[in-house]
């Protein structure tokens, strides 16, 4: 599987996740974080959030970091269907509604789900 995720907490980011498959397209200077807060990644310049990173495993919500896990587990394939981008370069959001990777296109399960009941 895939190298373990690291959790942090940042006073103004609040408790984030550090994926280390998703980290791709950036570079040395840029770390993409996770914040558990709004479910949805950004990219940050490593040299001015690092600092202020915590490393705290029990800040993380269990049932938020199983959501970001079973999305990161569940996707069938690492790119988006929609815009071709690799789920591991884009700033991607989890859907509340169907709790799957949300691209930064907008795609996530429900919308293909729907193009798939129609295409049926
Ligand atoms: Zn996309
Ligand atoms: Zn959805």
């Amino acid at each position: 599987m895939s190298a373990d995720l690291l959790i942090y907490t940042h006073p103004k980011l609040g408790v984030v996740i550090y994926d280390p498959a998703a980290q791709m397209g950036l570079t040395r200077e840029q770390m993409r974080l996770f914040k558990l807060g709004t479910m949805g990644s950004s990219t940050f310049l490593r040299a001015i959030v690092s600092k202020d990173l915590t490393e705290d495993p029990s800040a993380a919500n269990a049932e938020q970091l199983e959501v970001y896990r079973a999305a990161r587990a569940s996707r069938r394939k690492p790119y988006c269907e929609h815009c071709r981008r690799h789920y591991g370069s884009v700033d991607f959001s989890i859907c509340p509604e169907c709790n799957s990777i949300r691209c930064t296109c907008g795609t996530c399960s429900c919308a293909s789900s729907s193009r798939r009941r129609k295409a049926a």
